[in-house]
Order: C-alpha cells, then sequence, then structure tokens
C-alpha cells in the first residue's frame, strides 16, 4: 500500500462527506449484534482479547470499510429519526481541522484563534437572541457565554448558575437545606430532571406543569404550580421555557413566562437546543419572542444547523456569574501574570480540557452566511408543512396527533379503521380497542423499515400511545422524500397487519 493508513481513511472520510448515501442507497444496512460481531471476525475483530496484536493497514481498512457500510447513514434524506440529519459538509471537515490541530479551548496562550472566534461567534449569537446590545465590541473578553459539550451539560451549567444565585455560597459551603424546586413543562427534555439528580436538588424536585395539546407550556398552570410549591414550604427557584420541544417542537409562550419569573423572582432559563436556531430566520424568530428576557439560553448548534455533534452555546445574560460558579482557580493553567490572561475562558466552566467547538460554526457560518443559515431553517419548516398537507390529502391513511414548526407527529392508520374522526382532537378520545390496535403498530412498521433499510422514522408515545415523528433539518430533503417516505410506511404497516394475521 503506497498511502499510510491515515491518508487512507481519510481519503474514505472525504468520499464520504463529499458524496453522501442517497435515494436509492439504503439508509441503514440492519445488522443484529451477533451478525455485527461476525462480520467483523473476517477483517479485524471487534474485541479484543488479553494480547492485542498490532493489525496490518489493510486488514484495518477493510474494518473501516465495514465501519462505514454499517453505520446509520444520517446524512441521507430519508433519515428523519432524531433531533440531528443532515451535518453541513463545511462543519465536518471543520471539525476534522480543529481535531487535526488539537488543542483547548480554555486559555488564550494553547488556542489564541479559538478563544477571539469563540468570542466573536458567541457576540454574534447574543446579538441575535436580543442578549448583547447592538453596537457592543464584537470581540468581548467576556464573551455573553462558552460552548459546552452537549445540551444537557450546558442545561446542568445553566441550572447551577441558578441555584448559585439563589444561594451565593453554594459552590464553597454547599447547599444550605432549602427544599428547592424548578418547574419545566410536561413536554420538556429530561436533561431538567438528570441536572437536579446531579446536582443534589434532586429530580422530584423538578415540577412538570401541563401542556397543551402539541406540548408548549400553560403558562396558568405554571402560576398555580409555583403557588403551590411556596404554600408547601419549598422554594421555587427556576423555570425553564423549551423552545422546541424534543418530540413535537411546541415552542412555550417565552414573554408570559418572563413576566411570572420577574413577579416571583426566578432563574429564567430557556432550552432552544432544538429549536433555538428558528433565531436565524426572520419568518420563524418571533417563536422566540421574550428570549431576550431569559437569565439564560441553552442554543445546540448541531441540531438544526447541521454542525457535527457537538456544537452547543450556553448564552448567559450577565457572564460575569460563570467565574464566581465554576472557577477553579488552578494556578498551573490560569496564571495572572502571563501574556492575555483576561482572555481566558477556562475558569468559566466545569470542563478543564475544552473541544474547540467553535470553529465548525465559524467556518460554516461565514461560508453560507446569515442568509445560507435561515434558508436552511425555512427548507426544514416548509418540509414539515408539506408532511401535514399530505397527511390532510391521505384520506384517512394517516391522522394527525401533534407537531407544530418542523415536526410532524402522526398515526398510521389500518384501512378497517379508515377514517378516524375529524372531530378526535386528542388521542385519549379514542375507544380503547383502537387505542391498543394503533399503539402496537409503530414498533413493528419501525422494525420492517429497518430490515429493508429504505429510512429511519421514529415512534414514541405522545398522548400516551406510540405514534410516528417525521421532524426535518438536512436540508437536501424533498418534497419526493417525504412522499417516498410516507408511502413507505403506508407499505409496511400493510405488512406489519398481515404478519399480525389482521
Ligand atoms: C436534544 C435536546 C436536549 C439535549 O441536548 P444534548 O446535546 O443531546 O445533550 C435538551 N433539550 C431539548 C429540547 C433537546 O431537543
Amino acid at each position: 500500500m503506497s498511502k499510510s493508513l491515515e491518508e487512507a481513511i481519510a481519503e474514505r472520510a472525504l468520499a464520504y462527506v463529499t458524496a453522501p448515501p442517497s435515494d436509492p442507497d439504503d439508509v441503514i444496512r440492519f445488522a443484529s449484534p451477533t451478525e455485527l460481531v461476525d462480520a467483523f471476525a473476517g477483517t479485524v475483530a471487534l474485541t479484543f482479547d488479553a494480547e492485542a496484536p498490532n493489525e496490518s493497514a489493510d486488514s484495518i481498512l477493510d474494518a473501516v470499510d465495514l465501519v462505514i457500510r454499517h453505520s446509520v447513514h444520517t446524512s441521507h434524506p430519508r433519515f428523519l429519526n432524531q433531533n440531528f440529519a443532515g451535518p453541513d459538509p463545511v462543519s465536518v471537515v471543520g471539525d476534522w481541522l480543529g481535531a487535526a490541530l488539537n488543542t483547548t479551548g480554555a486559555t488564550f496562550e494553547a488556542a489564541p484563534v479559538f478563544t477571539l472566534m469563540e468570542s466573536a461567534v458567541l457576540h454574534k449569537l447574543g446579538r441575535i437572541a436580543g442578549y448583547v446590545e447592538e453596537g457592543s465590541d464584537p470581540l468581548p473578553t467576556l464573551p455573553p457565554g462558552l460552548f459546552c459539550p452537549g445540551g444537557s451539560t450546558a442545561t446542568l451549567y445553566a441550572l447551577q448558575l441558578a441555584r448559585h444565585r439563589h444561594q451565593p455560597d453554594v459552590a464553597t459551603a454547599g447547599a444550605n437545606g432549602d427544599r428547592l424546586t424548578m418547574f419545566v413543562s410536561d413536554a420538556g427534555h429530561y436533561a431538567a430532571t438528570k441536572s437536579a439528580a446531579l446536582l443534589g436538588i434532586g429530580s422530584d424536585a423538578v415540577i412538570k406543569v401541563a401542556s397543551d395539546e402539541h406540548g408548549a407550556m400553560l403558562v396558568p398552570a405554571l402560576e398555580t404550580a409555583v403557588a403551590a410549591s411556596r404554600a408547601a414550604g419549598d422554594v421555587p427557584f427556576a423555570v425553564i421555557g423549551t423552545s422546541g420541544t424534543t418530540v413535537t417542537s411546541a415552542f412555550d409562550p417565552l414573554d408570559a413566562i418572563a413576566d411570572v419569573c420577574e413577579r416571583e423572582s426566578l432563574w429564567f432559563h430557556v432550552d432552544g437546543c432544538y429549536g433555538g436556531s428558528a433565531l436565524f430566520s426572520p419568518t420563524h424568530r418571533h417563536l422566540l419572542d421574550g428570549v431576550e428576557r431569559s437569565d439564560s439560553f441553552v442554543w445546540n448548534l448541531h441540531k438544526m444547523m447541521g454542525m457535527t455533534q457537538q456544537c452547543t452555546a450556553l448564552l448567559v445574560r450577565k457572564p460575569e456569574q460563570l467565574a464566581p460558579c465554576f472557577a477553579g482557580k488552578a494556578d498551573y493553567l490560569f496564571q495572572p501574570d502571563k501574556l492575555y490572561a483576561d482572555y481566558d475562558s477556562g475558569d468559566r466552566t466545569f470542563q478543564c480540557a475544552r473541544r474547540v467547538d467553535v470553529l465548525k460554526l465559524w467556518l460554516a457560518w461565514k461560508h453560507h452566511g446569515d442568509i445560507g443559515f435561515a434558508n436552511r431553517i425555512d427548507h426544514a419548516v416548509r418540509m414539515a408543512d408539506h408532511t401535514r398537507a399530505r397527511i390532510a390529502a391521505s384520506g384517512g391513511t394517516f391522522h394527525p396527533v401533534a407537531g407544530v414548526f418542523t415536526n410532524v407527529v402522526f398515526c398510521w392508520v389500518p384501512p378497517h379503521l379508515q377514517p378516524i374522526d375529524a372531530s378526535v382532537t386528542h388521542l385519549d378520545q379514542l375507544a380503547e380497542d383502537v387505542r391498543a390496535e394503533l399503539h402496537a403498530l409503530p414498533p413493528r412498521i419501525k422494525s420492517q423499515m429497518q430490515a429493508a433499510g429504505t429510512a429511519m422514522v421514529g415512534f414514541q408515545p405522545v398522548q400516551g400511545m406510540n405514534t410516528f415523528r417525521m421532524l426535518y433539518m438536512n436540508s437536501t430533503v424533498t418534497e419526493a422524500d417525504v412522499d417516498a417516505i410516507l408511502d413507505r410506511i403506508d407499505a409496511y404497516g400493510t405488512a406489519a397487519l398481515a404478519e399480525m394475521g389482521a
């Protein structure tokens, strides 16, 4: 072999990025765990023996081909399984460049360019979210936040900030015994309960507030819940408003929640992990009206914007709150007497080393511009609107359940149950036996779909029943893809019925 192993792997990776699989290629070549182990046994075993020999480059390349062959092709336009899809090619190779330059974003000393890029990008994100003033320094030494390894981690940091404001000596003295409570809609993300568990507040302290049929928080229910918590002797300290719930992409009414938080002196955190990117679109940014009144805001650029995982911005209204909350003051790293120490971001976070996730975003944003970013959002919503129109015109084959913006949640309805009465606005209005039958179908249809490998669409319980979710962010999805996926769900549904002997 004339090329080095790393050159040969990089060549394959680049070929994948520049010409990713698309129809008629499979989205997944599905294999069981045993089949995967067997496949690798023919090249380089998946497992390690007590002693691992060094494998030849040719065998490792065979294994690399197997890795690609059996991975889920998340850039395929018929992959609609998760809240990420269709990575931006510039972001992918930008990520590689960041890996090649392998450094830590903690200090200006180790990451001079990335430190400035992070400051510039956070300032721009902060401007879009209304966190920083127009005309303020576009390269602040204290930018309005920082990049974090994922939305769940950023949520944890935001809630620690909230708790720190409630009890300023919590970092040193530990919790003072207040029975803290926090509030999130019942359609909100589980990062809230996990963070509460990790912070020692306890997941029971997370009070789930009722939401409407699409999953948007009902603010009167929030007010009642806060009052009830105080009456019980607990100490409310934070509210999470969700902008783009994971399943139905519902947007909580942020302005109304901000009113409650101001009145009750509660930290207002916005979980914009999924839908925060609506801010890039002049057409859809109104969905986040009021976000500028929040105290903290988490925004995953690795979801709708197609940055590679992970690329998460935590925006903080008062960034001077970060250091008192997180600083470890390591004297070997954050020496105050070195050059440009005031640019160091490392003591404003829990992490020590930090990936330079900003690079790929900076490159992609400079490449596409604000207009390109807006187009990505608008295209996604157009695909969801097309899906809604197709469902409405399906003559009862599909029944719409919920979902706004980029997400469409629906049932596939077997012929003998079609059509479900249009007066059914919530699935709990259906008879129990109908519910049971509809609930049993999505897992069966999904396994048919995985075996065929032609598409990937997720299912999950909504309104107490398994339903399909189609959601959009990959800018290469076309209306023809949407139509083909719906047709396939119909075909796999028919096959699943036959299998069940119905
Ligand atoms: C994805 C998501 C999160 C968690 O983000 P990760 O980066 O996966 O940790 C939190 N909230 C919402 C609404 C999400 O969709």
